[in-house]
């Protein structure tokens, strides 16, 4: 039941999402059962694989689509069955689908004037926004005399033109070359907390999804694996799925053992894998012999010519390959099982260890809290 008390109002998130599901051509499930809540002023990233349903739900947040199941909620507000125009919602597209013949001004001035709003009124929104986007002296200019990222802007500034409640951006960089994504990254969420909306953006790229999002969700096939912080997911993913799809990660596969009965270690579970007994800190639980895996992020790990005296929690192996970076350096370690780990040295530590080359028997060691047990 509804519940409108004025407390329940006060805390009612911007955006809410209850059990959607699209079903296309009665079998072809795109998106499965979501539900997610998004607060006023999030900026919330759908994290995923090509075809896992991203498009497909914010399409429907859109209005562009009907859910075939669960409802949609804007302020409170069931907006399921709105069409897409009465939705206070706005997206923008990857294309950025700006009217080729229409100057910068007439481009951002459109919705409005399809609205009937005032000239003047019009004329002042135009000014305002090509402000916050800095394209003040581009106004007469049309979309193919700009360069991408200024089309990217332009697109934007039509986007947030209307003070749309929600905007929806999908793959909204996808057009751009790799190094001027990562400047117009900042860019745009520089202008998108200017402004104040709150944003659902979809991308494949994870490292666009940390930079950009206040909270994200991975999906695949249709569901959400884990949502959270950029941060939580990074450091505590909750499955493999999630740990290899965000950033590199080394995952060691093993069993579970008996735990020392050491009441000290009573949060910590045993792994026995191939080239380590791993002590891993968990309270997640576990039953002896049960397979699982551990994940470490290739920065977490130290590299020494020195074999660290505890008999826990580390690893032998030899370096077959080393990539200098500049600020940091790849090696790659192959460890007797024939596993391959990646470790990432930051060069202020690498000095102490400038000695490390290729064919070295080194030993990767690392925190406690490097470590993230996955059961799934
Ligand atoms: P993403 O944006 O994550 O790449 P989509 O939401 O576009 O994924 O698609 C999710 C799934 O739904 C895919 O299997 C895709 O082929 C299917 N799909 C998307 N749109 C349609 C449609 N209009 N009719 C039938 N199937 C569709
Ligand atoms: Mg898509």
């Amino acid at each position: 039941m509804e519940n409108t008390s004025t407390s329940a109002l006060a805390n009612e998130p911007l955006l809410r999402i209850e059990g959607v599901s699209k079903i296309y051509d009665g079998h072809i499930k795109a998106v499965d059962q979501i539900t997610l809540n998004v607060a006023s002023g999030e900026i919330f990233a759908l994290l995923g694989g090509s075809g896992c349903g991203k498009s497909t739900l914010l399409r429907m947040l859109a209005g562009f689509e009907t859910p075939s199941q669960g409802r949609i909620y804007l302020g409170g507000t069931d907006i399921t069955d709105l069409a897409a125009y009465q939705r206070p919602i706005n997206m923008m597209f990857q294309s950025y689908a700006l009217f080729p013949h229409l100057s910068v001004s007439d481009n951002i001035a459109f919705g409005l004037r399809r609205d009937g709003m005032a000239k003047e009124a019009i004329a002042e929104r135009v000014e305002a926004m090509l402000k916050l986007v800095q394209l003040s002296q581009y106004t007469k200019r049309k979309p193919h005399q700009l360069s991408g990222g200024q089309q990217q802007r332009v697109a934007l500034a039509r986007s947030i033109a209307k003070q749309p409640k929600l905007l929806l951006l999908d793959e909204p960089l996808g057009a751009l070359d790799k190094k001027l994504r990562v400047s117009t990254q900042i860019e745009l969420v520089n202008i998108i907390k200017e402004v104040g909306v709150t944003c659902v953006l979809v991308t494949h790229d994870q490292e666009e999804a940390m930079t950009m999002a206040t909270r994200m969700a991975v999906m695949s096939a249709g569901s959400f694996l884990q949502v959270g912080s950029p941060k939580d997911i990074y450091q505590q993913p909750n499955s493999r799925q999630v740990a290899d799809f965000i950033g590199s990660v080394n995952i060691f596969d093993g069993l579970v053992k008996q735990s020392p009965a050491n009441s000290a270690q009573a949060q910590c579970i045993d792994v026995e894998c191939a080239d380590a007994l791993l002590r891993v800190p968990s309270n997640q639980a576990c039953h002896v012999d049960m397979a699982v895996g551990v994940a470490i992020r290739p920065e977490k790990m130290l590299l020494s010519h020195k074999k660290p005296s505890a008999k826990i929690n580390h690893v032998g192996g030899v370096i077959t390959e080393m990539t200098y970076f500049g600020a940091h350096t790849n090696y790659h370690v192959k460890l007797a099982s024939g596993k391959v780990l990646q470790v990432q040295v930051q060069s202020h530590v690498d000095e102490d260890n400038a000695d490390l080359s290729w064919g070295d028997q080194v030993y990767a060691s690392w925190g406690d809290n490097a470590m993230v047990l996955l059961t799934q």
